[in-house]
């Protein structure tokens, strides 16, 4: 009798485990691609069956050393698996008889048998014969049925509910983790080849009348009221465009459809016996995991400086950063779901206490609190406030969630099923993102930066010997404790002059002794078509103009004179504005580094409409503007409409309209160029060039 309850609870132990058990060997690829679960079924049904028969060889409590009777633990080792010649025949005569119906081939019962009639550890030993030679032992075929649970001392047949049972749990799940993880790719590769596909729409041979027309109604505006970079609703969010909406109701569509797509209760089953409700529960939380998993590639990649998107599509990576947020979003949602129905479920079947002690539960939780904690923690207003420590946080969070997902998985399933998978691709997404920045920055080297005050607003910072264009990142590691720090400008200018250089230089030791003096122009040293001529003496140097923020731009001020600086360059290159017969451009303020190198390239009709708080920086740029037709605004505003309606009605020609600005400036463009697009005949392009994202 002591036995026997012995044996009923370390069934009650291990019947419930079986589904999804955790050791095991490693598998390559993903459930239903490159893992095959519980296939074939009929043996692993035969096999589970008699998992829980107490065997001749079982160790009862009180034969097992250190163990009483009141510990309730009774167990059948693998080697005793592999030897007993009941379990082996049995289990043998089972697979012969059920399995006819699933045709399968002798090898693959074989193989199966050498691997799994055990158990399924990675290291465990061989079944002391062969399938086919346990099953020519059965010489009469057995007529006593053994049922579930009770002792397996003879050759037996399996009781049919039983199989039964077993059979559509083994049966059902892998269908339905295959088709987790089937939306799961679907997802991540649809996060990758969207982007592809609509930027290469661009290419289509549409007139650009419609082209117009689309991006005007479409594509351009903000999805409600006229604000995208300016924040709303208590400057909380972004108001997304329309393109940008449609993307991420994509996202969510496709998320909440898969989150119960193809999913089916079935009984008998194993697993939940009687119980859908249990089952059903099981399954969406598992999906949830999954779909989790599945969208955090897509949020590192998007978030990365070395986003490969970034080079071949035409999106920008305000973009990206946008769709980094929200999918975000949706995997902390998916995770905490996934963590919530476990927590009902464990509590339900009592194993909660349990389970909260085992490594896999806790590492879950970290992974689902740290996803959870990084969505308050990266609104808006915290972003803008405290960006640096906005970002420490989110990295060393980011890092825990990595971590705690892959932990969660390994600890539970021991590299079995790939779900840890996931967490690789997040894993080399990060690491090539980083390899790659640091190449960056090692190819220019150690460098020092030339600061040069222009006025109470702005500093210029020109270093030398690095080559690049778009924007880099300025690392300054003797400026403030924190050496990693860095921050994004715009590169003003690639080359300067040899001789005007030399001024700077002597002009910055004056600096030193005269902080508040004004100095050289950028007219001066950036090169300049009028003054310089192309056979001049130039070298490669990159100007930076910065407006003087409160963080490390005020340091960086304050500091003055040369200091030594990193440069992760080659960001964001110039787009391409040559098939547009007519470039309108709009600054505000600082924005003009952006811009100045298109409205130099760009060798058709081009109208600078440049509005700046003081008139140094306009008096700074007066070279390098010199032969570039523009209205400069100092200390008024620019009625953007006005310019706007004066440049394009009437316009036949195709027209760019790029605007590099604060962010109401910037919205203010837009509105005006969609509504523009929108009532008149003007095939008009916008283009924003972004400070932030
Ligand atoms: C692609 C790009 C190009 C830019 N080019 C220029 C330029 O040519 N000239 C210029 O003056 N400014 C430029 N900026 C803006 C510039 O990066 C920030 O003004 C600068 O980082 C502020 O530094 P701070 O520590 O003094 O700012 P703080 O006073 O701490 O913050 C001021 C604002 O800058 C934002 N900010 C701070 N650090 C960063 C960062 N590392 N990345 C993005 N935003 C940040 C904050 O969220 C806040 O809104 C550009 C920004 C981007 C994204």
């Amino acid at each position: 009798m002591k036995f026997q309850i012995s044996v009923l609870l370390a069934q009650a132990f291990i019947v419930p485990s079986l589904g999804m058990t955790s050791a095991g060997r490693r598998g390559h690829g993903l459930v239903g691609y490159g893992i095959s679960m519980y296939r074939p079924v009929c043996a692993f049904a035969c096999r589970d069956i008699l998992s829980s028969a107490t065997l001749n060889c079982t160790m009862a409590a009180e034969s097992m050393p250190g163990m009483s009777m009141d510990m309730g633990e009774a167990t059948t080792d693998p080697s005793c698996y592999a030897t007993d010649d009941s379990f082996l025949q049995t289990l043998a005569y089972c697979i012969s008889t059920r399995c006819q119906k699933e045709s399968v081939p002798i090898w693959k019962i074989e193989k199966w048998w050498q691997l799994n009639v055990a158990g399924i550890a990675a290291q465990q030993p061989d079944p002391k014969e062969s399938y086919q030679q346990a099953l020519e032992k059965v010489s009469t075929p057995p007529t006593e049925v053994h049922m579930q649970g009770d002792p397996l001392n003879k050759t037996s047949l399996t009781d049919d509910t039983d199989y039964l049972t077993s059979w559509n749990a083994d049966w059902a799940f892998p269908i339905l983790d295959k088709r987790s993880e089937t939306f799961g790719l679907v997802i991540m590769l649809s996060g990758v080849a969207f982007p592809i596909g609509f930027s290469l729409l661009r290419f289509l041979p549409f007139p650009a009348l419609w082209w117009s027309k689309l991006n005007s109604w479409v594509i351009d505006p903000p999805l409600i009221g006229n604000k995208h970079s300016t924040p709303v609703l208590w400057n909380l969010f972004l108001m997304p465009t329309r393109g940008q909406a449609l993307l991420i109701g994509y996202f969510t569509l496709i998320n909440i459809v898969f989150a119960s797509a193809g999913i089916f209760a079935i009984q008998p089953n194993s697993w939940n016996p009687g119980d859908n409700y249990g089952w059903l529960l099981t399954i969406i939380s598992d999906r949830m995991g999954v779909l989790s998993f599945a969208n955090l590639p897509l949020v590192f990649l998007y978030a990365g400086r070395n986003n490969f998107l970034l080079w071949i599509t035409n999106w920008s990576h305000s973009t990206f950063m946008l769709l980094h947020r929200y999918l975000a979003v949706l995997a902390m949602l998916q995770a905490v779901l996934h963590s919530i129905l476990w927590l009902r479920l464990d509590s339900h079947s009592g194993g909660l206490l349990a389970e909260q002690r085992e490594p896999y539960w806790y590492w879950g939780a970290i992974g689902t609190l740290g996803l959870a904690i990084l969505i308050p923690t990266s609104i808006l207003p915290l972003r803008r406030k405290f960006y640096e420590l906005f970002l420490a946080w989110h990295v060393a969070i980011s890092i825990l969630v990595v971590a705690g997902s892959y932990w969660h998985i390994v600890f539970r399933f021991e590299h079995q099923w790939g779900y840890e998978v996931w967490m690789f691709i997040v894993m080399a997404i990060w690491a090539f993102d980083r390899i790659l920045r640091f190449l960056r920055l090692a190819r220019n080297g150690i460098k020092y930066a030339h600061i040069t005050i222009i006025d109470d607003d702005y500093v210029r910072v020109t270093v030398d010997g690095v080559a690049g264009n778009g924007h880099a990142y300025l690392y300054f590691p003797t400026l403030t404790w924190r050496v990693w720090e860095n921050h994004p400008f715009s590169v003003a200018s690639t080359t300067l002059p040899v001789a005007s250089h030399a001024r700077v230089k002597s002009v910055e030791q004056d600096i030193e002794k005269h902080p508040d003096v004004n100095t050289t122009r950028l007219s001066d040293s950036i090169e300049s078509s009028s003054t310089h001529s192309a056979h001049g003496s130039h070298k490669t140097a990159l100007t930076f103009l910065l407006r003087t923020q409160s963080g490390l731009t005020r340091h960086l001020r304050a500091k003055g004179g040369s200091i030594p600086v990193l440069v992760e360059s080659g960001y964001g290159s110039h787009p391409d504005l040559s098939e547009y017969a007519t470039l309108i451009a709009i600054a505000g303020g600082v924005g003009i580094t952006a811009i100045l190198p298109l409205v130099r390239a760009h060798t058709g009709r081009t109208k600078l409409y440049w509005g700046a708080r003081t008139q140094a920086l306009i008096d700074d740029f007066a070279g390098p503007l010199a032969h570039v037709s523009k209205e400069t605004f100092v200390g008024k505003r620019m009625v953007i409409a006005d310019v706007l309606e004066q440049e394009l009605r009437g316009e036949t020609e195709r027209v760019v309209v790029v605007v590099s600005g604060p962010h109401g400036m910037a919205d203010e463009v837009r509105d005006v160029v969609c509504k523009l697009g929108r009532t008149e005949r003007v095939a008009v392009q916008l283009l924003e060039e972004s400070f932030s994202w």
